[in-house]
């Protein structure tokens, strides 16, 4: 059947190629077995067994017929298994040497979606290393003080009770999580979730049982973070789930400062915000990111709860609008704010996000019409969070070595 794909090559070295592909077919199925693989492909990218002969033409045409013995073979043994060239679940790689084969196995990264609820402050998304000891726990020879030791500037991330959860689930060597935006430290991300992509190296298996997956991450947890919606994805899924999109919704707790008093309408002083583009210079906790003025839109207040000490909103903004600074100020750096329209410097005690990304239908749909401007710039800082991202900048990532 291979007689019709490669005219040109001699016969002897078509005969070498069935003679080799069946000598490696055990080598390759026994490779294959601890794997958890749907799609697969198979490459022969050595000399493979054909170095004796001169012409570099018939060498290259060998291989090729080689590399199609074996998918053969390959296909008769996995009749429901596509091949597959692009990123297939598992790639063979066939090199001929003098004593014999050598077969790699080689998984492709698994990808594992969900959305997560961060019901404590005090965590953050992703691994925070110590500024001190970058992570590395020494000093000077000696147990940094910073952290005294953990490498840790936040002791516990989200990252921490995900990350591992679906790579033991999945068998794999090493995990990465990637987010869809990020809150600060001291903020909860509630509702819906936020959505976020794990990424696990060399998988022995593909599927999930998202029910028992969720549990072991919430027991991990202490109940502090909750996992929903999981599901494996493609690696084309990627860039999507964790791009920033959307607008956001806040649930915002606002105190003036100094034993000052709300005004008796502060109320109604809020409520003007809707519709109002703020101007935001970045602001000072974020100082070591460039200096420059980001322009985002309070799309909706409502009032949830008032008195003269304690201000209760419910806010949805622009992605990207920093929702503390909206609040103080931040010293004349973001304007209009509340303190200005108060006429008292008030500061954020509690931030919540309520809403992001997919979740809110209708800032979707809305998003979806308005996707020009707003929505270039959103993705093209999208590194540079919603509420500010106080905490360490994300980590470079890769995304994935390409497997094929
Ligand atoms: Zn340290």
């Amino acid at each position: 059947m291979t007689t019709e794909r490669f005219p040109e090559l001699p016969d002897d070295l078509r005969v070498r190629a069935g003679e080799i592909g069946r000598s490696v077919l055990p080598e390759l199925l026994r490779h294959a077995v601890p794997w958890e693989f749907s799609s697969w492909d198979c490459s022969v990218p050595a000399p493979g067994g054909f170095a004796d002969v001169a012409d570099l033409e018939y060498q290259r045409l060998a291989r090729s017929e080689l590399r199609e013995v074996l998918r053969d073979f390959l296909r008769a043994e996995w009749p429901e298994r596509p091949l597959v060239h692009v990123r297939p679940d598992l790639l063979l790689t066939v090199e001929i040497e003098d004593d014999g084969a050598a077969v790699r196995a080689e998984p492709s990264t698994v990808y594992v979606a969900g959305r997560y609820r961060k019901l404590v402050r005090g965590v953050s998304q992703t691994v925070f290393h110590c500024r001190g000891c970058r992570g590395r726990k020494r000093r000077y020879g000696a147990a940094c003080a910073s952290c005294e030791g953990t490498g840790r500037q936040v002791p516990e991330s989200v990252e921490d009770f995900v990350a591992p959860s679906i790579c033991g689930v999945v068998g794999g060597r090493s995990a990465a999580f990637h987010g869809s935006g990020r809150e600060d430290v001291d903020v909860r991300m509630l509702g819906e979730g936020r959505p976020f992509v794990v990424s696990v190296e060399v998988p022995r298996r593909r599927s999930i049982d998202a029910v028992a997956l969720a549990a072991e991450i919430a027991s991990r947890s202490g109940g502090r973070v909750e996992v929903r919606e999981l599901r494996v994805v493609g690696r084309e899924d990627l860039a999507r789930i964790t791009t920033e999109h959307g607008e956001k919704t806040y649930r915002v707790v606002v105190e003036p400062q100094d034993d000052a008093a709300l005004p008796g309408d502060a109320a109604e002083r809020a409520t003007t915000f809707v519709g109002v583009e703020l101007a935001q210079r970045t602001p000072q906790r974020v100082a070591r990111r460039a200096d420059l003025v980001r322009r985002r839109v309070v799309r909706s207040v409502r009032v949830l709860e008032v008195t003269s000490a304690r201000l209760v909103l419910e806010v949805r903004t622009d992605p990207g609008l920093y929702v503390k600074e909206f609040v103080s100020g931040d010293e004349g750096r973001t304007t209009p704010s509340l303190s200005e329209a108060f006429g008292v410097a008030c500061a954020c005690v509690e931030l919540d996000v309520l809403a992001v990304g997919e979740a809110g239908a209708t800032a979707e749909a809305s998003q979806v019409e308005e996707a020009g401007e707003a929505g270039e710039a959103a993705r093209a800082d999208s590194a540079d969070q919603d509420d500010g991202a106080a905490q360490a900048e994300p980590s470079p990532r890769e995304d994935g070595p390409p497997t094929s």
